[in-house]
């Protein structure tokens, strides 16, 4: 059964209360997607009913492998979210499942621009940190010569 579905018929005044973990799976990423869910989702949630729109409050944390933009290395990273809001529109659903809004929480909740320093398990220095200062240096520009050619060009005069 999935915890995540709410049954607003049987809704009680003061709430209900979920809470266990939910597998990696969850998350329904693509095999080839840069973030990797590397932990099930450990959730504590409490959820009631204000007029048309449930509220859920509480804490979720889950660990991700992510791939750093600059040297596109993966590293670790460690998501807690302590202080979870989300608030769901009924409209006239007797039903309501609560896994697309989670998911979706989460996954905005992790870094949009994910670099090797963001890594909160393994302290990890970027390899590609100051490249581009590098590259600007004095170094002459690449020459537009057409390498093994001109040579064998040479070698027939
Ligand atoms: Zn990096």
């Amino acid at each position: 059964m999935n915890p995540l579905l709410i049954d607003l018929r049987h809704f009680p005044a003061e709430g209900v209360h979920r809470e266990g973990s939910l597998p990696s799976g969850f998350f329904a990423l693509a095999a080839a997607d840069p973030v990797r869910p590397q932990s099930p989702v450990a959730y504590s949630l409490d959820i009631t009913r204000d007029d048309d729109e449930i509220i859920v409050e509480g804490e979720v944390s889950a660990c991700f492998s992510l791939e750093c933009g600059r040297c596109a290395g993966r590293f670790d990273y460690r998501l807690e979210m302590p202080d979870l809001l989300l608030e769901v529109p009924v409209e006239n659903a007797q039903t309501i499942d609560l896994t697309e809004p989670l998911r979706a929480d989460i996954l905005l909740a992790l870094p949009s621009y994910p670099r090797c320093e963001d890594g909160n398990i393994t302290p990890r220095a970027c390899p590609a940190e100051g490249r581009f200062q590098e590259a600007t240096s004095d170094e002459p520009p690449p020459q537009d010569d057409n390498g093994v050619w001109d040579v064998l060009d040479q070698l027939k005069r």
